[in-house]
């Protein structure tokens, strides 16, 4: 799913139209580069109604003969009203290991959410055990106050085509908005309900099994409802409409709509946008979606960006086999150790791993035993969640020792600003470690099931690929992997 945000740019007045989500994006007009600034909470758009009031007699007239809803004789009120949708988008990983006996087959296939075309399912299978990994980048919206037009529960697919405009509390200050009655904690625990009924498990069938939902975001859309309130015989009745197509929605008994949901009060939410340059030269940083790395191309600074301030951070690459084509993409470098949560067993070197990986002691046999554990995770929310998972897991399960560079500045056109933020990345490394272990015997199993992955040492490190068409290849595995699945600005 993808929406476009129109919006003012601050310098030129020109509206900036932007993908969703965007941090950071580039006038069309005046080229500014221009951020989004984070006020600390989620964003929130408004999808302005496009059925107006003159035109809602002709919508009811239309919704009583179709929805066969009677005693509709005049309208004494119109209202047009916005009921808030939760709408969340990020990377999910299914992990799951040892089908018990007797499993019921997996449900049918929910038909309102449809599966992504990214799925991708690695089975390894024993003789009667098996273990699994599902990696998708998944989006869905859901209602954040349900009781209120309860029929409308999701965008669906028709919001892709609208254009949203962001939402300041002060602009909408005139335009009934309903409160949010699913904070952000409740619309997490729908959001990974709707998450395993979409990749079609459950999780009762196996020993093991953990979801995670990593670089996820979420936004609030306000969604267009034409409220109105008709007389008739039997008495007063509102009939609800959708505000973007007249569709009917609900007819309810009376004529009371804020009642529905209590106060309603607006929050404070304030959306502004401003330039983007380097804290220190001056000059426009480069502009990139998700990304929270910049790279100044005038001073050679590098800067991560946190809770709207901008911290310097090391320039750090691994070392490049080849002068040309090389495109730096961004990973997060965790020194770490696995612990068995029951036994209170450690593995922190290369040589404790080789023992607990299928196959370790084979693949693992030219890395020095003494090295500490190290993994390699791309620092990007990507739109192909499963290339970057099986990117990762052969990256980390090969152990390689790869030397850094000493170099001064990116080559031009080649780096990569990185998406993932370090502690999205901490979270993804259960999964990881997970496909790097790769054993399904029940004593594994139980293992997963009290892992602790701790880092001892976490950093941002670019690392080398080479450029070849549409492909990038690994110079140190020689494995390819698509540049558009590494590419932030396709998620
Ligand atoms: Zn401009
Ligand atoms: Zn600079």
């Amino acid at each position: 799913m993808a929406f476009y945000i129109s919006a003012r740019c601050p310098e030129c007045g020109a509206p900036a139209r932007h993908p969703e989500g965007a941090m950071t994006f580039k006038c069309p007009f005046c080229a500014s580069v221009l951020r989004v600034k984070d006020e600390g909470t989620f964003l929130k758009y408004i999808i302005p109604a496009r059925v107006s009031r003159a035109e809602a007699p002709m919508a009811v007239k239309r919704a009583a003969l179709e929805a066969k809803v009677d005693g509709l004789h005049a309208i004494r009120k119109i209202i047009t009203f916005y009921k808030p949708f939760w709408y969340c988008k990020g990377m999910l990983f299914f992990a799951c290991a040892d089908e018990k006996i007797g499993s019921p087959p997996p449900p049918n296939t929910d038909d309102n959410n449809p599966p992504s075309p990214h799925v991708f399912t690695a089975a390894i299978r024993d003789t009667e055990r098996t273990a699994n990994v599902i990696a998708k980048t998944w989006s869905h919206t859901f209602a954040a106050n349900p009781g209120l037009a309860g029929p409308l529960r999701t965008l669906g697919i028709q919001s892709e085509v609208l254009t949203l405009e962001p939402y300041d509390s002060e602009q909408y200050k005139e335009t009934p908005v309903a409160p949010i009655t699913l904070d952000r904690a409740a619309a997490e625990k729908t959001a990974m309900s709707a998450a395993l009924n979409n990749v079609n498990m459950d999780r009762n069938r196996y020993s093991y099994s953990n979801l995670s939902f990593i670089g996820e975001k979420y936004f609030i859309i306000y969604y267009p409802v034409l409220a109105t309130v008709c007389e008739g015989p039997g008495g007063y009745t509102t009939v609800l409409l959708d505000g973007i197509n007249g569709y009917f929605i609900a007819a309810n008994p009376g004529k009371n709509i804020i009642a529905e949901s209590g106060a309603w009060e607006h929050s404070a939410s304030r959306f502004s946008i401003i330039t983007h340059r380097c804290p220190n030269c001056g000059h426009d940083l480069e502009p990139g979606g998700f990304n929270i790395v910049f790279y100044c191309r005038s001073c050679f600074s590098l800067w991560l960006l946190e809770g709207g301030d901008y911290r310097r951070i090391p320039k750090k690459a691994l070392k490049s086999k080849t002068e040309q084509r090389t495109v730096y993409i961004p990973f997060w470098r965790f020194t770490l150790e696995l612990e068995n949560g029951a036994s209170g067993e450690r593995y922190r070197t290369v040589g404790e791993l080789a023992k607990l990986v299928k196959g370790g002691d084979l693949y693992l046999r030219a890395i020095p035993p003494g090295n500490p554990i190290v993994f390699h995770l791309p620092a990007l929310t990507t739109s192909n969640a499963t290339a970057a998972l099986k990117l990762t897991a052969r990256i980390c399960g090969a152990q390689k020792e790869i030397p850094f560079d000493d170099m001064e500045e990116f080559p031009y056109g080649n780096f990569q600003g990185a998406s993932l933020t370090l502690d999205e990345a901490r979270q993804m490394l259960p999964v990881v470690a997970f496909s790097v272990i790769g054993r399904t015997d029940r004593k594994t199993v139980d293992f997963y099931n009290t892992m602790n992955v701790r880092d001892t040492s976490a950093e941002l490190v670019w690392y080398p690929f080479e450029e070849r068409g549409t492909m990038l290849i690994d110079q140190f595995l020689g494995f390819n992997i698509s540049k558009r699945g590494m590419s932030a600005e396709a998620y």
